[in-house]
């Protein structure tokens, strides 16, 4: 590996040894950027690479709420605007207990190279709070998004930072928080979130986007084997908005998703997710609130729960990981091998250990990398601003269009760009090359700061 990359992971690991998700996905994808670097010593020079694993600004705010007793709770916010060098910072927001600074860094620092990918001009942010929206009723959640976006409005804008909903922030929160937008601002600019309600400036497929995307990547995946999605069976983590995307895109398409997974199990479908009911009924799980995925087993026959456990022993053409990081470890990859399994498509931000990546691909499996995987998400975001800004409203069929198209070229870039660097057919190296040559060029470009 190069040195200078090698002394910038090092600097990460020791200066983060407390952020262990963030020291991950620098190491994971600077480790494959290493051969660009070697062609390009002036970037040393400039210390390029220290300079885009520091935020170039990150807030902390206090979220003070009241609960429907009147008893009032405090809470952490964070808004971190990694590097802008592309376009304004666009990335979501999530509200999950587990939500610290490290979480937000990892998530802030993988949308940079995703963003880059999608080929429009958005830089990479995140942001969230160590919120638990689990068994808060509505105006709990009102409350909370109002008192988050008082401190959150003073540092975003639609030239400046705009945010969407991830984890634990959906189409009723981002309601909320663009309500209190207004409110504290008294205008609309351009919408300044993505993910909006259709009737307030969403686009349409926004909700859709990123499974859609996700499946609409797979099918580029199996057609370089000479492949049809028809038929195909396909084991997926997690039962929220991106498994229902990509339930809702596989069903249309003839391909059979035949597991879902919550914190309470996993369920196994061998008829498959392919029904209307059952794809609406992931929606009706969701806003249930109960986070348990045994009801759908419960509702549909022939449907099997497994307590406690992740669905990656299961047999199926392909695996795709859609529910949170560090799901997928060593000895569930080593499942998957045993298995026998081709495709492993990563959908949820980093969802495999690195040892366990690694350890996918050298056992032969068709690896692809959820932050171009997933990018079908946040590029929809982008048209919604496109829309807003140009007051337009675009059909569905446009937005799909465009969306497919968007991920066609993900997937097409990422193979170039490996091929480039001599990784051969590799797209997790593929993605981080792409991904960075761009941000690195418009970093030089735009001279040190
Ligand atoms: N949170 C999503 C992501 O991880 C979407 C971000 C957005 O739409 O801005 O990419």
């Amino acid at each position: 590996m190069n040195k200078y990359v090698k002394s910038v992971i090092e600097n990460v690991k020791k200066k983060h040894a407390n952020e262990p998700e963030f020291c991950q996905t620098v190491e994971e994808v600077l480790s494959s950027i290493s051969p660009i670097v070697d062609k390009h010593p002036e970037y040393e020079k400039v210390d390029l690479l220290n300079r885009l694993v520091e935020p170039e600004r990150m807030f902390t705010f206090r979220v003070a709420w009241m609960d429907d007793k009147g008893q009032w709770h405090t809470n952490t916010g964070y808004r971190c605007q990694f590097n802008g060098a592309i376009g304004p910072y666009k990335g979501g927001l999530r509200f999950q207990p587990n939500v610290y600074p490290g979480i937000i860094k990892f998530l802030g620092f993988e949308q940079i190279f995703k963003n880059s990918l999608t080929g429009l001009p958005i830089g990479g942010g995140k942001g969230g709070a160590d919120f638990d929206p689990a068994g808060k009723s509505d105006a709990e959640i009102m409350r909370f998004c109002q008192a988050y976006m008082q401190e959150l409005y003073k540092y975003i804008g639609p030239d400046v930072d705009v945010p969407a909903g991830d984890m634990g922030v959906g189409g009723r929160e981002i309601g909320y928080l663009f309500g209190e937008w207004r409110k504290l601002k008294s205008t609309w600019q351009n919408g300044v979130l993505t993910g909006k309600g259709f009737p307030y400036g969403g686009s349409l497929n926004r909700p859709e986007a990123t499974g859609y995307g996700a499946v609409y990547y797979l099918q580029e995946v199996l057609k370089h084997d000479k492949k049809n999605i028809k038929g195909t069976t396909i084991a997926i983590s997690g039962f929220g908005n991106v498994a229902w995307g990509i339930c809702k895109k596989a069903k249309e398409l003839g391909a059979k998703v035949v597991t879902l997974s919550g914190p309470d199990g996993y369920i196994y479908d061998p008829n498959g997710v392919s029904t209307d009911e059952k794809v609406d009924y992931l929606l009706t799980m969701r806003a249930s609130g109960r986070n348990k995925v045994k009801d759908y087993a419960d509702k549909f026959k022939g449907v099997k729960f497994y307590p406690n456990q992740k669905p990656w022993g299961v047999k199926a053409d392909v695996i795709m990981p859609a529910a949170m990081q560090n799901d997928v470890k060593m000895e569930s990859a080593k499942l998957i091998v045993k298995n026998k399994i081709k495709y492993y498509v990563e959908v949820a931000n980093m969802p495999t250990t690195n040892d366990a990546l690694q350890y996918l691909m050298k056992s032969g499996l068709t690896v692809a990398p959820s932050k171009a995987v997933n990018a079908g998400g946040v590029s929809v975001s982008a048209l919604e601003m496109s829309q807003n800004s140009e007051r337009l409203i675009w059909t569905a069929e446009e937005v799909d269009k465009q969306l497919h198209h968007i991920m066609v070229n993900i997937y097409n870039n990422s193979v170039a760009a490996a091929k480039k660097y001599g990784f051969g057919y590799n797209l997790v190296a593929g993605a981080n090359l792409a991904g960075f040559q761009k941000v690195a060029d418009a970093m030089m470009a735009q001279g040190v700061f």
